[in-house]
């Protein structure tokens, strides 16, 4: 009886890497597949950033595995039909090009499968992401104590914040209490409370000033008249970085605000707290020490390959507290917890090896240069846009939107779809948010690759957008 299965009878083994010598067959086809992503990137700009509908390839598997010249000749038809993040012209949404070490160490972290569940299955990972969270969390200004916990997108380090706060407030019980936040603070709250089992009102949003920043007047009014109503605030939640516009709400105000009323502030730095990692930036975020627990998206402006955001906490034994379970089937964690106890994933890829490898690569010379590149873009497009013809829509981030000054919804609607439309023919794409009623058109411009002059094209196309009657009857 054959001990080592195989593909077919008399065939191939089953193609898993081979534990006692060198693979050449591996090998071979992690070589091709190199050539294969690193042509792609090389050729972005020879595709647009939206390519057209394309070809797919079979989705099912065949009666007999595949060579790996066939699975490689499908990876290319899906490649062809993928958001092209690498052309410089791709400034629409928060999706840069990735960053190469993030690459390397995202192919390392699947050839070892290790699993951030608990530390005998991931020892190094494990502590890998305890000291960096650590040192993030630090660096950020949450003291020497503070830490935190990787988690698969800014969405999920919200909830496990919010989820975290709510047990630590002890109202996890309470179907009366809220999480204040202002009105343009991000989508992924109105999950987080739905899956907290709270309605939909419980998310009670404060209106912005005229800058995008949530009023802390009208938020010390809110919570007046919450706790008049006897509803208990389990978080405020401030947002450094603003979807739309990038916005930073004033954090410092906000956190005078929390702490004498004993609620959690939560800030939701998915865009903003980068910043916080570069002295010459810091200002941006000016206050965001002060909060009790924070969401960094390093897949964003830091092109750190995706999923990568982390949820950084003050007191980080707050996670387990509130996520703790046991893990009876695993041997105790040498640390604080296991990861599967920190949060609300159990199995968990290594994605900390990624982050801490693009850090590394990049130095804090290379993170402060990103984010000056982004800024720089930003005002070199906004000095090109005609502001008379144009509201224009900002803060002190990467990211700018804009609509005709004076368009009504419908004239809006139309004059973006059109203008995005004439900007993807010459391989542009900026997206097209709703922002207080009317369509705009938004440029996030943390692609390193754009240059002077794509921004020269993207303003000619939307300058010409402007001129008189465009905008239609
Ligand atoms: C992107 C973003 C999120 C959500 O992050 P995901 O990684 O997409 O889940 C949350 N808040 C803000 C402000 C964001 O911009």
């Amino acid at each position: 009886m054959a001990v080592t299965p195989q593909l077919e009878p008399g065939g191939e083994p089953l193609p898993f890497a081979a534990p006692a010598q060198r693979d050449p067959a591996l090998e071979e086809f992690l070589a091709e597949a190199s050539t294969l992503l690193t042509r792609w990137l090389a050729t972005a700009e020879q595709r647009p950033p939206l390519p057209a509908l394309s070809v797919m390839p079979a989705v099912e598997p065949e009666a007999w595995g595949l060579s790996s010249e066939r699975l490689l000749g499908d990876l290319q038809l899906v490649m062809e039909g993928a958001f092209n993040a690498n052309h410089p012209g791709a400034i629409a949404h928060l999706d840069p090009p990735p960053l190469a070490a993030s690459v390397v160490a995202e192919l390392i972290c699947a050839g070892m499968n290790n699993n951030l569940l608990a530390e005998e299955l991931s020892p190094s990972l494990s502590r890998l992401e305890r000291s960096l969270c650590a040192w993030l969390a630090r660096q950020l200004g949450l003291g020497e104590t503070s830490g935190g916990v990787l988690a698969s997108g800014g969405s999920l380090s919200n909830l496990t914040a919010l989820v975290t706060a709510r047990h630590r407030r002890g109202l996890a019980q309470n179907p009366r209490a809220v999480v204040l936040a202002s009105a343009d603070a991000h989508v992924s709250l109105n999950k987080a409370i739905a899956v907290m089992g709270l309605p939909p009102e419980a998310l009670v949003t404060v209106p912005v000033d005229a800058c995008g920043r949530l009023d802390p007047t009208l938020a010390a009014d809110r919570l007046r008249d919450l706790e008049t109503a006897g509803r208990p605030v389990l978080a405020l939640v401030a947002t450094a970085g603003t979807t739309v516009r990038g916005a930073v709400d004033p954090l410092s105000d906000l956190a005078a605000l929390c702490r004498p009323a004993g609620v959690w502030l939560h800030v939701d730095g998915a865009i903003g707290a980068v910043c916080g990692l570069s002295p010459r930036h810091r200002h941006r975020v000016e206050g965001l020490g002060l909060a009790d627990s924070i969401t960094i998206n390093p897949q964003k402006l830091l092109g750190i390959t995706k999923t990568s955001s982390a949820l950084l906490l003050r007191e980080p034994e707050t996670l387990p507290a509130a996520f703790g379970t046991g893990l009876p089937y695993m041997e105790p964690s040498w640390g604080e917890a296991h990861g599967g106890e920190c949060g609300l994933q159990g199995t968990r890829s290594g994605e900390i090896l990624k982050l801490w490898l693009g850090l590394r690569q990049l130095g804090l010379g290379g993170i402060e240069a990103v984010i000056d590149g982004a800024i720089e873009r930003r005002r070199c497009l906004q000095g090109l846009l005609n502001p008379l013809a144009l509201d224009l829509v900002s803060g002190p981030m990467h990211l700018l939107a804009f609509a005709p000054t004076g368009a009504d919804p419908d004239q809006a609607e139309r004059w973006a779809r059109h203008t995005r439309q004439r900007l993807l023919e010459r391989h542009l794409m900026l997206s097209r948010p709703l922002y207080g009623g009317r369509h705009h058109l938004k440029a996030v411009l943390g692609n390193p690759h754009t240059r002077e002059e794509h921004l020269g094209a993207v303003a000619d196309v939307v300058n010409a957008s402007l001129v008189d009657g465009a905008l239609g009857p």
